[in-house]
């Protein structure tokens, strides 16, 4: 391994899954200088999956979603600075932070994430009424699941769907509203998207969509929700997952280019060469799409943080990565590869009844994505298939009916 970087500084803004990979990935790959990492968060690095999934159900310890410890930190001596960053003198070339330090850098990455939307109705600031992004956030919702008669849940996308997931596993009765004509609008055609709506409906789940909130009532806590239409719900927890909003705001004081994200190149690099921006903020090229995405996953926190720190040590990385994310619900595995286009032609191999099966999201002869219930297998041959670019011989599809 060479060495490098002895007596440079780099700095990453944001301890989250993108923030803390990268700052591994300069000390793996030789970076001598020194890293600050600047989180808001009283935890080292983690992993935010669980926190929706197994840790509501069956209590796992949210620490061991870390994914640097304290020790493995002091090991790769990265100098841990828990406060808010709270400008970028680009000029100078250093950070501000909250405490009132002043931090040069040689090169900086933003990781700074992203936010949940909030509602701003009456009553939204009740107790009782939650958001899910944090490990505490976690927790607290858990305790409060373990009393519940009943939880409320707003917004059917995937936060909702797990949360929904979980409380029935624990035993407590479920409605979820969701404000558009399906679930998961943002991520899902409407056929993917209505199998789910299958599943939750199946386990009792009281799936509403088209529900337009109006307010919450209670005494201090909640203890209602109230409709457009006249309709209301009685609960005494509310989960609220109406998505989220990239943190940008450093990005857009110090004039770097921001669309819905920190304008990035494949490189991870910003309008800034000093500048980089990787994980849910990130607004970057995706390869087989042609368009700028903000992705929101996992796969991406991990793989664009990566690529980020190489980037920064001046290595030929890109950031090429096929979108990729998975969901457990219940006793289903759901995984999707790619972006489905508006368009696309949808094939399905399999029996949607026996909860098996895979649709291909067909452009011609192209796969523009694929997404795969309980079936772990066919997604990886599928993954082949598309990295391939042979085109997709439909004839030979014989086990395939077209469903749209
Ligand atoms: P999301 O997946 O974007 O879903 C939010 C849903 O809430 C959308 O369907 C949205 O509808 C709906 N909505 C918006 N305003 C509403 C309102 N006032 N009342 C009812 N419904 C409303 O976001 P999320 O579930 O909050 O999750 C947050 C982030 O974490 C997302 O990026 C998500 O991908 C990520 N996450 C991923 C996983 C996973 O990969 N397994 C698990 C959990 C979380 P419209 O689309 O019509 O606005």
């Amino acid at each position: 391994m060479q060495v490098t970087g002895n007596g440079k500084q780099y700095i990453i803004v944001g301890a989250g899954q993108a923030g803390g990979w990268a700052a591994r990935t300069l000390r793996e790959r030789g970076f001598a200088g020194r890293i600050v990492l600047v989180g808001q968060e009283d935890h080292p690095p983690y992993e935010r999956p669980p926190l929706s999934k197994e840790v509501l159900v069956s209590g796992k310890d949210p620490a061991g979603t870390y994914l640097l410890t304290t020790e493995k930190l002091r090991e790769f001596d990265i100098d841990v600075r828990r406060s808010t960053a709270i400008a970028i003198v680009r000029s100078g070339r250093e950070i501000l932070l909250q405490r009132g330090e002043e931090i040069p850098y040689d090169r900086l990455l933003l990781a700074t994430g992203a936010r949940p939307r909030t509602l701003s109705i009456p009553g939204a600031d009740l107790k009782g009424i939650h958001y899910l992004r944090t490990i505490e956030d976690s927790l607290r919702i858990r305790q409060s699941l373990g009393a519940a008669n009943h939880l409320l849940v707003v917004g059917g996308g995937w936060i909702g769907l797990e949360v929904a997931a979980a409380a029935i596993a624990l035993g407590v009765p479920v409605t979820l509203v969701e404000a558009g004509d399906q679930l998961c609008g943002r991520s899902l055609p409407k056929p993917t998207a209505a199998f789910f709506q299958e599943l939750h409906t199946g386990r009792g789940v009281d799936v509403r969509l088209n529900a337009k909130l109006v307010t919450f009532e209670g005494n201090g806590t909640v203890e209602r929700a109230l409709f457009a239409d006249g309709q209301s719900v009685q609960t005494a927890i509310v989960v609220v997952g109406v998505g989220v909003e990239p943190n940008v705001e450093l990005a857009v004081g110090c004039g770097l280019s921001v669309d819905n994200g920190i304008v990035v190149d494949e490189t991870t690099r910003t309008s800034d060469p000093a500048i980089f921006a990787a994980g849910d903020v990130a607004s970057h090229p995706v390869d087989r799409v042609g368009l700028r995405h903000r992705l929101e996953t996992w796969h991406n926190a991990q793989n664009q943080g990566i690529v980020a720190a190489k980037a920064m040590l001046d290595e030929d990385a890109r950031y090429r990565e096929m979108p990729w994310f998975w969901s457990d619900q219940f006793d289903l595995n759901f995984q999707m590869l790619g972006i489905p286009g508006r368009s696309d032609d949808i094939y399905v191999k399999g029996d949607c009844g026996t909860g098996r099966f895979v649709q291909y999201f067909v452009a011609g002869e192209r796969i523009n994505a694929v997404a795969a219930f309980n079936s772990p297998r066919e997604l990886r041959e599928a993954k082949r298939m598309m990295l391939s670019n042979s085109p997709l011989d439909i004839s030979a599809l014989t086990s395939m009916a077209k469903v749209q």
